[in-house]
């Protein structure tokens, strides 16, 4: 088998919209975590949150997924900001995405509490 590093990813979703993904599509495909992009996922062309997107966060947390971003911007501030306003402690810059190493590393840093 490879190791995970070498394995590529590929969707079992495609969603139009981060506020799609609910608590409940989150329980019923056993899904614990997510490993956020920024740029049209969570701000706007503007660097604004998107509409809905504090409250959804908000509604995901509370349900018990942990959350992590994980972007390939280098702006540092930007990135920050966005983690600070939605009170996401982890975050990852310069990810260099679509490479699977950032995914790892968000995967390792994202603390699924036990149930
Ligand atoms: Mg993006």
């Amino acid at each position: 088998m490879l190791k995970e590093e070498k394995m590529n990813i590929y969707p079992d979703f495609y969603l139009d919209s981060v506020l799609k993904i609910t608590p409940e599509f989150c329980k019923k495909n056993n899904i614990r975590g997510l490993i956020l992009d920024i740029d049209n996922t969570l701000i706007d062309i503007d660097k604004k949150l998107l509409e809905g997107v504090l409250e959804w966060h908000r509604n995901i947390i509370t349900s018990g997924v942990e959350t992590i971003i994980l972007s390939n911007s280098n702006k540092l501030e930007k990135v920050s900001k966005v983690a600070k306003d939605l009170g996401i402690k982890e975050y990852i810059t310069f990810a260099k995405k679509p490479s699977k190493k950032g995914f790892v590393k968000a995967k390792e840093k994202l603390r699924f509490k036990r149930r």
